[in-house]
């Protein structure tokens, strides 16, 4: 088979957002609702430094701090604070402690996961392998990013080539494909790979 570039995709149809989906299936907050619901702090730490969405499953999301993010390195007995955000009453936020919890290896943690109490579908929601898009550095791309083309990609059956250095507003990730992001280029909302992007 042939290697699935965007050169092969056609144009996609543009597809319901996910927090704006009738059905209420798959409701995934954005970063508004997020800072309401957290109250404007870090739902692991309570720290307010660089707050940002991250997305835990394709249905659950939190708020976190730059260093709960793992963007920046954390401090010495930082990852404490997992202790009392395990007693979080927020599917999303167990998620996350639970994921964390499970890869620190000091016998407060094994003991703080152990005694967490999450509903069955959200520990198996927490157990599942994540679906994570990361761009052509290994940077992990979020819903709502900002990304740019590193090559020319000729979009097939739109008639333009999406230039090299091309900024891409506002993506969506494809929640079954960790290599489709879909974005929209010269007003066209397209499917791109994401190991032809650098998030910005
Ligand atoms: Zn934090």
């Amino acid at each position: 088979m042939k290697p699935f570039d965007l050169a092969t995709v056609d144009v996609c149809q543009q597809r319901p957002h996910y927090h704006v989906d009738l059905n209420m299936e798959a409701v995934v907050l954005n970063i508004d609702e997020l800072h309401a619901r957290a109250g404007n702090v870090c739902e692991i730490c309570s720290g307010t430094d660089g707050l940002e969405r991250v997305e835990v499953t394709t249905e659950d999301a939190t708020l976190l701090c730059s260093i709960c993010a793992e963007i920046t390195p954390a401090p010495t007995g930082h990852w404490r604070a997992l202790e009392g955000a395990a007693w979080s009453i927020e599917p999303a936020v167990q998620i996350a402690v639970w994921r964390k919890l499970n890869n620190l290896s000091e016998a407060w943690a094994t003991d703080a996961q152990a005694n967490m109490m999450m509903e069955p579908d959200v520990a198996a929601r927490a157990a599942a392998v994540p679906i994570v898009h990361r761009d052509a550095h290994g940077a992990v791309l979020s819903s709502g990013d900002t990304v740019v083309l590193i090559k020319d990609l000729p979009v097939k059956g739109a008639g333009f080539t999406a230039k090299r250095g091309t900024a891409v507003r506002s993506i969506s990730l494809v929640a079954d494909n960790a290599g489709h992001i879909e974005g929209r280029v010269e007003s066209q909302r397209i499917v791109i790979l994401t190991e032809f992007v650098k998030r910005k």
